[in-house]
């Protein structure tokens, strides 16, 4: 599709033809770096050129002159542009790609002056790159576009590179939640929700990748006509029913691939639309917390996903991340999950069978985009080729047990991986072992396949010969014996001698070129068998180029049959790759069902395990009716942390259909989770630590329900002592009273301890530590009871503080709890003089010291000057 350009009047009269071409095109992508294509390069001008080059660190050059001022300017070359693509994608550009869509001889035959004809072919943003090189193959990249209507919310997300197309109702309290499932590399809002505050405060997070678009593409109506006129159906209804706000914003999905890409449309999946409830909501604090995708830290090494994850295949990838995001809420289907699982858990030869034979598969899902999109290459081509060459072998270790008894997703996965031997066969008979990027660059063919194409070929290579033959006989005839025959890009082939021969040439040699160290020469009969190479590789290309689109049109015609291929086989390295695990990190299936039961025997935190390798200790959890709040004190490094996130690590695990790591897991479905912890650092979100301790306490109380499952990790930590009791003391009552969800809270505030006796299905437990030569030992084992002290300053001193500070503080807490705390500040201060601090601490106190003895026989209030100087010196004496 070209664009239609107007070049208005003031700019055509100023600029030069090709400028005033270059302007309206740039005045139509306003908010792109505009890829003009000049030759081998890409060039950028004016302003794009300033930001470009600076973004990319390269040189800013000039180009003529344009309304009196030399105009700054810009180039990356065609042939490396991906990688500059990505650094302007990645710093938050959008780039518009033009090409010529002419060539300049075309152009010349319009007359001498006629500017070469060019097109944007495609506008390259976050959410619609399609590119191995542009891409994490083991994540999904998803453009997302949220829409209101009659006062609802739709939130749609597709993955262009895979077709993946879904869509599903949001409320406000949720949009959040679902927008940090997917984290979308772009997310197009209308001009009109921009303007709802709350709304956006809640989207804060994504503020970057926020691509706002005019209200009228996100009107309902369209969004139906486009979904129908994109499937070629004359109603949704087969698809399902669909909310207006779902509508408008799937509608302007389509619209927006339409427009970066240019009218190319890809392949999607029948949009598919999640029901209400049916996934656990997790919103984005927690998902952050518990550190499902990336460490607090940032990183994925260290996070559940990392730990988990053994497949051995970009989409299983995916698919497994997308799975750990979403878990589902239906115990039916988590079921059918945990029996694919369970299949190959019971089968580790078959198993690793098909584990080898994943291996092997290319990402059949990312090539079979590009090709929809136009710009797929013979590599993706051989990568379905490969991929389903897999298939028979996988299909047939699959059913060797016949259909009877197979769990249903087994079935089901042996039946989508359908037949495809003759697409094979001829991918594989077509293409040659060693393939370029580009169908353009030609010599993918394998010799064989096609006899023109084998002729032409042997033409070439002929002539090839002759030229070769042709330096032997041009030496004999000219006598010289250093005669070469070479080639270059710019004369083609010539014949070069060093300069002391030169004057031997003569008939049939025609002087080119003389430079330094040789004499270059043509001859008629050289100049026709180039002709003759030339020409037989122009063909030979041609004819590549139409065996290319006839391959193609092949993989395009079966485009479902193999994209259900592609998504069975992600769905088997899912499948085995969590009974490796299984099995490896002898993980149990767990048990889910309706109902509020959370019942863990000897469950474990996956990560932590992992990362101290066999000592990890163990620990039930169980929240039933008369226990749902379990409140857990204990000292700091006793292990509170790690017990709480396990619990809801295992929910998670439990409901994406994985086994868990636990001896055994039976759980009642938990709709929402929720994970906080008490004055985590958020400055980098620009948040007081309180603050955001307090907005995510109150997100808590405020939204969950008799299925939730709700994990408080020290909240009321981040203020005064007495602040913070009160407020974990009421935040307890709350839960208990009104959220009556299963809940557990570890606390350093001993206090709450007493609530039990108020709160019937409160239960107080503690984490074990035992004493040992006046050394603290954390035995990390949750114990029934509450702990009676807090171990701080034996931390500490596992720490190293100064041994100066550790007695002091001993002192302190000895006074404190003498005096019950409270208004006894004031005491404390006067009780224990500051300097006493300064007290060097006794190793092992055994007694006072003869040096203390003395000191406590001073009385300075009653000494004369000379007598406390004297005292001192005695003083040092002893010391
Ligand atoms: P807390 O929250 O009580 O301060 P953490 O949960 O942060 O304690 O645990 C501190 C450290 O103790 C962890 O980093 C881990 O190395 C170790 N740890 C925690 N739980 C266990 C366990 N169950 N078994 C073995 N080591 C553990
Ligand atoms: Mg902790």
């Amino acid at each position: 599709m070209s664009e239609i350009i107007d070049i208005p009047a003031e700019i055509a009269a100023d600029a030069t033809p090709m400028m005033a071409q270059y302007l309206a095109i740039k005045r139509a992508h306003a908010d792109c770096l505009l890829f003009y294509r000049m030759g081998d390069f890409y060039e950028m001008f004016f302003d794009d050129a300033v930001q470009a080059a600076a973004a990319l660190d390269i040189a800013l050059t000039k180009r003529g002159r344009h309304a009196g001022e030399e105009i700054p300017m810009c180039g990356v070359p065609v042939v490396s542009h991906e990688a500059y693509l990505m650094r302007l994608i990645r710093k938050g550009f959008r780039v518009a790609v033009c090409e010529q869509t002419e060539s300049p001889a075309e152009a010349k035959k319009r007359g001498a002056k006629s500017v070469v004809e060019r097109a944007v072919i495609r506008v390259v943003t976050p959410g619609t790159l399609t590119e191995e090189s542009l891409l994490d193959s083991r994540s999904h990249n998803y453009l997302a576009a949220l829409a209101e209507a009659q006062g609802g919310l739709g939130l749609a997300w597709l993955d262009l590179s895979t077709g993946d197309f879904a869509v599903q109702a949001v409320g406000a309290k949720s949009v959040a939640a679902a927008v940090a499932r997917l984290a979308p590399g772009e997310l197009l809002l209308s001009e009109r929700l921009l303007g709802q505050t709350a709304l956006m405060e809640s989207l804060a997070d994504w503020k970057r990748s926020f691509t706002p678009q005019p209200s009228a593409r996100f009107d309902s109506d369209n969004g139906r006509k486009r979904l129908e006129n994109f499937y070629g159906v004359a109603a949704l209804d087969g698809f399902g029913s669909f909310s207006r706000a779902e509508l408008a914003a799937a509608g302007a999905l389509i619209d927006y691939v339409e427009l970066t890409q240019k009218g190319k449309l890809p392949r999607l999946s029948p949009l598919s639309r999640l029901g209400e409830g049916a996934l656990m909501e997790i919103d984005a604090a927690t998902r952050r917390n518990l550190e499902l995708t990336e460490t607090l830290a940032g990183e994925r090494k260290g996070s559940l996903l990392a730990t988990i994850d053994r497949t051995v295949s970009g989409a299983g990838a995916r698919l497994l991340a997308g799975m750990l995001a979403a878990p589902l809420t239906d115990p039916a289907e988590i079921d059918r999950r945990l029996d694919h699982v369970d299949y190959f858990v019971e089968r580790p030869s078959l198993r690793d069978h098909m584990r080898d034979s994943l291996r092997r598969c290319p990402d059949i899902a990312r090539a079979l985009s590009r090709l929809t999109l136009g710009r797929g290459g013979p590599r993706d081509l051989a990568a379905i080729g490969n991929g389903l060459a897999e298939i028979p072998a996988l299909r047939g270790a699959l059913l060797q047990e016949g259909l009877d008894g197979i769990p249903e997703l087994v079935k089901r996965t042996a039946r989508d991986l359908g037949e495809h031997a003759t697409l094979v066969d001829r991918l594989g008979r077509a293409l040659a072992d060693d393939l370029p990027l580009l169908a353009r660059d030609g010599s993918f063919i394998r010799a064989g396949y096609h006899e023109g194409l084998d002729e032409l070929r042997a033409w070439r290579d002929e002539s090839r010969q002759k030229i070769a033959a042709l330096q032997a006989h041009y030496a004999e005839i000219s006598g010289i014996a250093s005669l070469k025959v070479k080639h270059n890009n710019v004369l083609g082939y010539y014949i070069e001698v060093p300069p002391k021969q030169a004057e031997r040439m003569g008939e049939p040699f025609i002087h080119r070129q003389t430079i330094a160290s040789s004499v270059r020469y043509a001859t008629v009969e050289l100049g026709e068998l180039e002709d003759r190479i030339r020409s037989a590789a122009d063909k030979a290309l041609a004819l590549e180029l139409e065996l290319f689109a006839d391959l193609s049109g092949e993989v395009l015609a079966r485009i479902e049959e193999i994209a259900r291929a592609a998504s069975a086989l992600a769905g088997l390295d899912v499948a085995t790759s969590l009974a490796l695990l299984a099995a490896e990190r002898r993980f149990c299936r767990p048990v889910l069902e309706d109902g509020t039961a959370f019942d863990i025997k000897g469950g474990r935190h996956p990560v932590v395990e992992a990362a101290i390798e066999g000592s990890f200790v163990a620990n039930d959890c169980n929240l039933e009716n008369q226990q749902r709040l379990w409140l857990i004190t204990g000292p700091n490094m006793a292990g509170k942390s790690t017990f709480l996130r396990q619990n809801a690590v295992i929910a998670i695990l439990a409901q994406m259909g994985s086994f868990v790591p636990a001896d055994s897991a039976r759980i009642g479905i938990v709709d929402r989770l929720f994970s906080r912890v008490g004055a985590a650092d958020d400055l980098a979100r620009g948040r007081s630590t309180f603050m955001v301790e307090m907005v995510e306490t109150a997100a808590i109380l405020n939204q969950s329900g008799p299925r939730a499952l709700v994990i408080l990790d020290e909240i009321g930590r981040g203020t005064a002592t007495y602040d913070g009791l009160s407020i974990a003391w009421a935040v307890v009552e709350h839960l208990h009273e009104t959220n009556r969800c299963r809940a557990l809270f570890a606390t350093h505030y001993h206090e709450l301890t007493a609530l039990t006796a108020k709160l019937p299905s409160l239960s107080c437990h503690c984490m074990r530590v035992k004493e040992w030569q006046g050394e603290v030992v954390f035995l990390h084992e949750v114990a029934k009871g509450a702990a009676d002290r807090s171990y701080g300053i034996h931390v500490a001193r596992l720490a190293g503080l100064p041994p100066a500070v550790l007695s002091r503080a001993e002192s302190v807490l000895h006074t404190l709890e003498k005096s019950g705390g409270g208004q006894h500040t004031k005491k404390l201060v006067d009780d224990l003089p500051l300097f006493s601090a300064m007290k060097p601490a006794p190793a092992a106190p055994k007694g006072p010291s003869e040096l203390e003895k003395a000191v406590t026989a001073l009385n300075p209030d009653e000494m004369t000057p000379r007598e406390a100087l004297d005292a001192l010196y005695r003083l040092k004496a002893i010391s």
